[in-house]
């Protein structure tokens, strides 16, 4: 496996104007925390293809990859995957706005100080930034039933599910009424 890179050197790739770089890298491992559990990367390290394009003001940046998201399946809490398709860019202007002056997005990255990109910490936003905002087992997963805690997916458990619902059960109370009264036709 490629050596994992944290940080590029922008002014090091010694781009002409109208020049550009591309490279694949691999990143540090990415650990997310969501819904109080814990989601990795799948390869831990993901490989991202970066390409640095040299404006005449600036640098274009964009990062790449397809990575999967592992971790427990936000109802059954078994093991669950999803893929993550990342395209991010950025910006990054010659020269960017003095510290005083309000951070304007559009010229200046976040990710580049003094030539060097944060690779690790843009890919772990972008990553984070494309999960979805639940993560399951499958699509149709059952969960886990609240009142014993078996999992619905491997078999039904013999719970009775109370529907608590004062709207239909003023209905209900209704209906009873209406049916106890003597008819009038
Ligand atoms: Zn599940
Ligand atoms: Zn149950």
């Amino acid at each position: 496996m490629a050596e994992e890179v944290a940080t590029v050197d922008l002014r090091a790739l010694g781009l002409a104007p109208g020049a550009a770089a591309r490279m694949r890298l691999s990143v540090p491992p990415v650990e997310l925390r969501l819904g109080g559990q814990d989601y990795r990367t799948d390869p831990a390290s993901p490989e991202v293809d970066l390409e640095v394009t040299r404006a005449l003001t600036g640098l274009a940046l964009r990062l790449r990859t397809t990575v999967d998201l592992v971790g427990p399946c936000m109802r059954c809490m078994e093991p669950a995957r999803v893929r993550l398709e990342v395209d991010a860019s950025e910006y990054a202007a010659d020269d960017p706005p003095a510290d005083d002056a309000a951070f304007d997005e559009d010229v200046a990255s976040v990710y580049v100080e003094d030539d060097q990109l944060d690779l690790a910490l843009w890919a772990r936003d972008s990553i984070a930034e494309v999960v979805p905002v639940t993560i399951l087992c499958r699509d149709d997963c059952a969960g886990l039933c609240p009142t014993c805690g078996a999992n619905r997916n491997l078999a039904p458990c013999d719970c009775v599910v109370e529907v608590a619902d004062s709207r239909w059960e003023a209905l209900r109370e209704l209906a009873e009424r209406l049916a106890k009264e003597p008819g009038t036709g």
